[in-house]
């Protein structure tokens, strides 16, 4: 059988970094087995559908690398891949059931549900239209075939005949064998009164009409699984593999990931901005490849101590024996430490092409752009960081005030005097460290001591990248002035 899997969301507002985790490991199990991985909008809730999601779904799985070689962009021979566009499919799917009797028409309106879901509250059970009471209500099978025909032009519903009794026994890869009684089940409605298919039926249909080989989906569709199962056992279907991937949790591990933790704890949750409001990693400064790698780690490992993976390369290591069971805790430090990874390992003039990257460096000179990317990039977390490292590239005041007090004692004006002598008269800066040095040595000043007031003159406090790289970076001139300045500062604190 080929492989064919999907990734099938629903348009009712962004992609929560959960569901391209689901896309991802859709994607990574597709290529691993040579297969399709094909994307379906499953839009047939019209009340939660929200203008402008699917849109944003699918330029998030174009930007995190993940394109469907099927969908409702790109076409393919299993379409239309929008369910508001198989209304048809599912009309002829359901008259099957009717027919063969393990569907029936159920007429009865919202009062008169209202009033025994009451009944049952007060009887303290859950109201339940299942074996147990659906031949009191007005549905096909209580009503006569007279009745029916004009039963039929009011608003109905068609409702699965679930039999009371049965063991339904479904697997899943991840979980096993999981048994359910049927008595637990409600007869649930497969098609709504506004003629559109719920969500279990059409993903069925769907899922066996577009020849799905192993559904792939988070572990909140769970409970769906026996519903789904007697609907293809209803068909007479024989139901695809099944994996339920493993919630994503707050960084607390206690409890579902929410958009509220990101706003409270600043992070993203979405892949892309949605509005205003709420940036997505890529706004955050992520590379796509920074976000799928820690995307890809929710929940499965390689059983290596391999952490970081280009795309290639998951696609090659990934295996579903690496998905876990329990929840996998959401860790943003974790994510910005891979994204460095990336980052790093990405060459300045990749990092160039990024406008994010282009537009913090827009008040430098354009001579010095890719040698800074090329200094800092291992300093980065995010893109966004570069803004804070090239600070000292405009101008190293204020000077940071702990290092001031520190170096004031240690005649910092008389060092610098010394170092500047020594950058004048050097033909170039190549070997400048070597030079500082064996001066310090033969004047019996500590290199340490040497090097922090070095940097505060250029750097304005002890952090940033190499010295002497940002010697070669500020040019000989620039250097020198900043010595001079850093010179008459102590100078005049004395
Ligand atoms: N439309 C469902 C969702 O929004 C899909 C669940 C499934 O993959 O079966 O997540």
């Amino acid at each position: 059988m080929n492989t064919r899997v999907r990734f099938a969301p629903s348009p009712t507002g962004p992609l929560h970094i959960g569901g391209v985790r689901t896309a991802l490991f859709s994607y990574l199990y597709a290529r691993k087995n040579k297969g399709v991985f094909l994307l379906r909008i499953e839009d047939t809730d019209q009340n939660r559908y929200v203008e402008g999601s699917e849109q944003y779904i699918q330029r998030a799985l174009e930007w995190a690398g993940l394109t469907p070689d099927e969908g409702p962009s790109n076409g393919g021979n299993f379409g239309p891949y929008r369910q508001s566009e198989r209304k048809e499919i599912y009309k002829n799917h359901i008259e099957k059931l009717i027919q063969n009797g393990t569907a029936y028409y159920a007429f009865d309106n919202a009062d008169a549900l209202n009033e025994s879901r009451k009944k049952a509250e007060e009887k303290g059970d859950t109201f339940k239209y299942g074996a147990q009471n659906r031949m009191s209500f007005d549905n096909s099978l209580t009503v006569s075939k007279a009745e029916l025909e004009q039963k039929m032009k009011e608003d109905h519903v068609v409702r699965l005949k679930v039999e009371p009794g049965q063991k339904i026994s479904v697997y899943d890869e991840i979980r096993g064998n999981i048994t359910l009684e049927s008595s637990l089940l409600d007869d649930k409605i497969l098609m709504k009164s506004d003629g559109m298919p719920t969500y279990h039926f059409a993903n069925v249909v769907d899922d066996k009409l577009m020849e799905i080989s192993c559904v792939i989906r988070g572990e909140e569709w769970l409970p769906s699984l026996p519903i789904h199962q007697l609907i293809y056992d209803a068909f007479g279907w024989e139901a695809p593999q099944f994996m339920h991937l493993p919630l994503i949790l707050k960084p607390s591990g206690k409890g579902k990931l929410s958009k509220r933790d990101g706003d409270k704890e600043g992070f993203p949750v979405f892949p892309l901005s949605w509005d205003e409001k709420s940036l997505g990693f890529k706004e955050s400064g992520f590379l796509s490849l920074g976000f799928i790698n820690y995307l890809a780690l929710l929940g499965w490992n390689s059983g290596t101590e391999q952490e970081i993976f280009s795309l290639d390369e998951l696609q090659a290591e990934f295996d579903t024996s690496g998905i876990q069971k329990g929840g996998a805790r959401f860790d943003f430090e974790k994510a910005k430490w891979l994204n460095h990874q990336h980052i790093s390992n990405t060459s300045a003039e990749e990092l160039y092409t990024y406008p994010v990257v282009k537009e913090q460096l827009s008040e430098l000179d354009p001579k010095i752009h890719l040698e800074l990317i090329d200094l800092l990039k291992k300093r980065l977390f995010t893109l966004n960081d570069l803004k804070k490292e090239i600070e000292w590239v405009i101008s190293p005041v204020p000077y940071d005030e702990k290092v001031v007090n520190k170096l004031s004692p240690k005649n910092p004006a008389a060092v610098l005097e010394g170092v500047s002598s020594i950058i004048k008269n050097g033909s170039n800066l190549e070997n400048l460290k070597e030079q500082l040095m064996g001066w310090a040595k033969e004047k019996e000043i500590g290199i340490g001591i040497m090097m922090q007031c070095l940097r505060l003159a250029l750097v304005g406090k002890l952090s940033g990248p190499d010295l002497f790289d940002i010697c070669k970076i500020l040019g000989k001139t620039v250097t020198l002035k900043r010595i001079a300045y850093t010179i008459s500062f102590f100078n005049q604190k004395t």
